[in-house]
């Protein structure tokens, strides 16, 4: 590249920078220097802060098993492959994991990625011809939303959670060959669970197959912690569902699909993120497996979190303030103003208390939060501290009369 063009590359990149900064969405990291978990010792001071925004739904991160696990399977099995499944990425670790999950789900197959990102960048595209139709609730994902733009399938977006909406869409999809119903089981941004009974009613009458993220689900929805789909009774109804490694299930990283064996080998053959990059490294396979084997062991961790996001959902609400969503661990406390929610959140941290506040464009204009979440590993303690707290930040800033 000439001096030219490399000078005004890094200008055009410089305003990129400044535009971010000027709508005032720039986000910042917070160096943490302890291991992940209900409290947390962050860089440069602010030891015991209590955590409540990471998605260790179940504190699995940093359970003693799930890392001797971790380090049993580096020492046996290395660092990583240097390869693609395809080529010479397959240990043997990687096809019990597969067939881990696919029990813990109750399906015929299942396939890994190194993300639930990268499961969503590659279903849809695989999957799905122009003669098909993707029907997309608007409050999807992002990689779901990606995933949907890298088909050639007819797109459709539904409101959210609007079953009449869905319906008209599925009407009108009828001339298509195929349809495939895609939402998130649990929104992250809202707490609130995708109505599947009634998605899996429309997706028979009109002859559609569904589809669901579980990364906000898998581990602690339903009485086995399944997911949405067995919370809501529709385990034999929902065709397809990706989720993560890295939220509830150990948390290190990777993601999977999971369905009918064709689909599953089907993937194997032509999704991109699966074919094109390397396998997950053993350690975080570790991870997982392990993580899987004590849900599978006893539904004790899955039920351990419902009664402290219970308490701090009603404790929240009688203090005076609105959370959306119902017995989810994701809590957002509505704000409306963004200032707001970037004021209290930073004065919170101040108190001991690690929250975020969401504004526009993460959430709509007007609707700022702040989004709490639990973890089976709080406390009764920690979850009254942290109602303590929003309750003085409340009343000094004016959420709160
Ligand atoms: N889908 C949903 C609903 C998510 O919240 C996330 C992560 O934030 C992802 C997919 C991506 O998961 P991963 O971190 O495994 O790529």
């Amino acid at each position: 590249m000439e001096w030219g063009q490399s000078l005004s590359a890094l200008a055009f990149k410089e305003l990129k920078l400044e535009e971010i900064r000027g709508a005032g969405t720039w986000k910042s990291e917070r160096v943490i220097s302890s291991r992940q978990g209900p409290h947390l010792r962050l860089a440069g001071g602010g030891a015991g802060i209590i955590n409540f925004c990471a998605n260790n739904y179940l504190g699995l991160s940093s359970h003693p098993e799930v890392i001797r696990a971790a380090v049993e399977a580096l020492e046996k099995f290395g660092a990583g492959l240097s390869s693609v499944r395809f080529i010479c990425g397959t240990q043997s670790i990687h096809k019990d994991l597969e067939e881990k999950i696919a029990r813990f789900h109750q399906r015929e197959d299942a396939i890994l990625y190194a993300s639930c990102f990268d499961a969503n960048a590659g279903i849809f595209e695989a999957l799905l011809t122009p003669e098909d139709a993707v029907l997309s609730d608007e409050l999807n994902h992002a990689s779901i939303i990606d995933g949907i733009r890298l088909c050639k399938a007819n797109k459709y977006r539904y409101k959210h959670m609007d079953m009449q909406d869905l319906e008209a869409k599925l009407k009108e999809a009828q001339k298509h060959r195929l349809r495939l119903v895609a939402t998130d089981g649990a929104f992250s941004m809202d707490g609130d669970i995708a109505p599947l009974r009634e998605i899996c009613q429309l997706a028979q009458k009109y002859d559609a197959l569904v589809f669901i993220d579980e990364c906000h689900a898998t581990g602690f929805l339903g009485p086995n912690g399944r997911g949405t789909d067995e919370l809501l009774g529709v385990m034999d109804k929902v065709t397809i569902i990706n989720s993560t490694l890295g939220k509830a299930l150990g948390g290190a990283a990777g993601g999977y699909t999971t369905g009918p064996k064709p689909l599953i080998d089907l993937l194997r053959q032509r999704s991109r993120p699966y074919l094109f990059s390397n396998s997950l490294p053993p350690a975080v396979v570790g991870c997982a497996s392990k993580a899987l084997d004590l849900l599978m062991e006893s539904n004790a961790i899955a039920q351990s979190m419902a009664a402290k996001t219970q308490r701090f959902r009603s404790k929240m609400t009688a203090a005076g303030f609105t959370i959306s969503g119902k017995d989810h661990p994701i809590c957002p406390v509505m704000l409306g103003d963004a200032r707001l929610a970037s004021v209290m959140a930073e004065d919170m941290l101040s108190r001991g208390i690690y929250v975020i506040g969401f504004s526009y464009p993460v959430v709509p204009k007007g609707k700022a939060r702040i989004r709490v979440q639990i973890s089976a590993v709080h406390s009764d303690e920690d979850i009254d501290r942290c109602v303590e707290a929003f309750t003085q930040v409340g009343r000094k800033h004016g959420a709160l009369p």
